[in-house]
């Protein structure tokens, strides 16, 4: 059972959009950058952009081996049943849609939550959190099994409620979005921030939930509307740990993890293969706050030679 609009199949949208606004931000990103960071500049940056866009194609033929139909698929298999609660309330289309929005950005909302506060599903998020820096791309990298623990979440609420599969399509492609906007290495003049984050989560709000202090990387847990975070007080405005310099703001350090390392470097992905996760440990946090780097250990700053680049803790 797969999704069709106008003769195109669900896997073409998605696509066209993850496309579109991809390479959008990528420009943005080089046109008006938040940080201009060793991780984000030249060797380092394409070394990370081609583990997380390999996670991303691992993650993505994973879930399209197990769940060929997707979110979408769940959704005509529950209309065709008469399953959920929504088509017994005859809500008009458009506020149907709106409603399985709201909904389901919670429900992604939750499943963020959780996969902080349970120790074993942190241990799967991390991956996430490991990136040692922070661009669109790190929106994209999820490890396989929470993208497949996350749909399985998904079809259960969209079975609950009786999403339409043109709702679900659309707030899949919108969270795509949302989700390399607000990690895009994006500097936004700071009204039209402060405008956004009324209704939604941006790149400057999320970089807080990557902050390396704990207490920061469990507030701003939101991907696309910001109001979840405000109304169950998970919400932290700046990061009072940098002064706002984004210095100390990648690479979380896990609450078990907090005395051992500062981060887990990536899971590299090589020849299509998960080779090594290599550890980064930071000197204390004073250091941190000084360095550039999330490692602590940064060559000099502007030493993007590739003997430089080899010899940095977690260009691998
Ligand atoms: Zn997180």
């Amino acid at each position: 059972m797969t999704l069709e609009i106008f003769g195109i199949g669900e896997p073409a949208w998605r696509l066209t959009f993850f496309a579109t606004i991809f390479l959008s931000l990528a420009v943005l990103e080089l046109l008006h950058p938040r940080l201009e960071r060793l991780e984000l500049m030249r060797a380092l940056k394409a070394r990370r952009w081609f583990t997380n866009l390999s996670i991303l194609v691992l993650s993505s033929l994973t879930l399209r081996m197990i769940f060929p139909a997707a979110a979408t698929g769940v959704a005509l298999f529950a209309g065709a049943h008469g399953y959920g609660l929504l088509p017994m309330l005859g809500l008009p289309p458009f506020v149907g849609g709106i409603l399985v929005f709201v909904i389901l950005d919670f429900a992604i909302w939750l499943e963020h939550v959780v996969f902080h506060k349970v120790p074993l599903f942190w241990r799967i998020h991390r991956v996430h959190h490991a990136d040692t820096g922070l661009d669109l791309t790190t929106g994209l990298r999820f490890h396989p099994l929470e993208i497949l623990l996350s749909i399985l979440w998904k079809s259960a609420v969209i079975l609950a409620i009786g999403a339409p599969a043109v709702s679900v399509l659309i707030f899949e492609i919108v969270l795509n979005g949302a989700a390399m906007f607000n990690h895009a290495n994006l500097k936004l003049p700071a009204r039209l921030d402060s405008l956004l984050r009324r209704l939604i989560v941006t790149p400057d709000m999320h970089s807080i939930h990557h902050s390396t202090e704990p207490e920061e990387t469990g507030t701003n847990y939101g991907f696309s509307l910001s109001i979840w975070d405000r109304v169950f007080s998970t919400y932290r405005e700046r990061s009072e740990t940098s002064a706002g310099s984004h210095a100390d703001r990648t690479c979380a350090v896990s609450q078990p993890m907090a005395c051992a390392a500062a981060l887990v470097a990536a899971a590299s992905v090589s020849k299509g293969r998960m080779t090594r996760v290599s550890i980064c440990r930071p000197g204390n946090s004073a250091d941190r706050s000084r360095s550039a780097d999330p490692c602590g250990t940064v060559p000099a700053k502007r030493d993007l030679s590739p003997a430089s680049v080899r010899n940095h803790p977690c260009g691998s």
